[in-house]
């Protein structure tokens, strides 16, 4: 069932039936797109700017990454059953992939990383075909190549790390171009897939700190910390107070 969060239409599902929707996805042979909503997206798609959430609209499957949208369900009466992040669903549909033959390509980070991270990964999943990779720092004017490449090299899903919102927009300029492949924004997956970056320990993401983890092990991070009381105070002007002003 979906429901909306700030305007946000986001699916509550688990991580398995999320993975399920992914593989329904893939298998209807038409682009897909996913997005792992978090908190500073959906701010930002809130208050400056609306073409954000057009692509959340457009999207085929959105999910509640991030505490602060599995907290923003509960204000909202709506509760999520689980928070589903972007590492969680793309290690989740890889071993799907692997199963079920799906060619995979992972798009971003810096170079090097995506080849890491897709060694690993086929460690892991000895079946896995890895469609192909490439890094996430090309320019404008390369966009379109880069396209062109993934089209050739036709893979079922694609994991694209680029940052949010970057990555967003991405798919949705280029995955027309690309065909039949389900598309997903992963932020840093493949800087921790490769082992470049520790995600934070399991108590800490049990206890709700994930972020406060990331926080400590990556500083530059801060500021973007700064947008959850915004975010926060914006939820409970809508669900709490009823003041309905977006
Ligand atoms: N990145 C990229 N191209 C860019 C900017 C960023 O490939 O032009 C990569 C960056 O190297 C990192 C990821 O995108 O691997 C973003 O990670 P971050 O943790 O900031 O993403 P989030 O999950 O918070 O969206």
């Amino acid at each position: 069932m979906r429901v909306e969060i700030l305007g946000a239409p986001v699916d509550r599902l688990t991580l398995g039936q999320a993975v399920d929707r992914v593989a329904e996805l893939v298998s209807a042979g038409r682009p897909g797109r996913v997005i792992t909503l978090n908190p500073e997206y959906l701010y930002r798609a809130v208050t400056e700017d609306k073409t954000l959430m057009k692509l959340v609209n457009r999207a085929d499957l959105v999910t509640a990454d991030g505490e602060g949208i599995v907290w923003a369900g509960r204000v909202a009466g709506t509760p999520f059953p689980e928070r589903v992040t972007g590492i969680d669903l793309m290690l989740a549909s890889v071993q799907r992939a692997a199963q079920e033959g799906w060619p995979v390509f992972l798009l971003g980070a810096a170079p090097g990383v995506a080849e890491e991270a897709a060694e690993n990964l086929r460690r892991q999943h000895p079946g896995l075909q890895v469609a192909g990779t490439y890094h996430g720092y090309f320019k404008q004017e390369e966009e379109a190549a880069v396209a062109e490449r993934i089209r050739d090299a036709a893979p079922r899903l694609l994991f694209a790390a680029l940052g949010a919102p970057k990555q967003e927009r991405w798919i949705d300029q280029y995955i027309e171009s690309i065909g039949p492949v389900v598309a997903m924004g992963v932020g840093g997956s493949l800087d921790v897939l490769a082992g470049r970056v520790t995600r934070a320990p399991r108590w800490m993401q049990q206890l709700r700190i994930e972020w406060l983890g990331r926080l400590v092990m990556e500083p530059s991070r801060w500021r973007r910390i700064l947008v959850l009381p915004r975010f926060a105070w914006l939820v409970q002007r809508n669900y709490r107070f009823g003041r309905g002003n977006r």
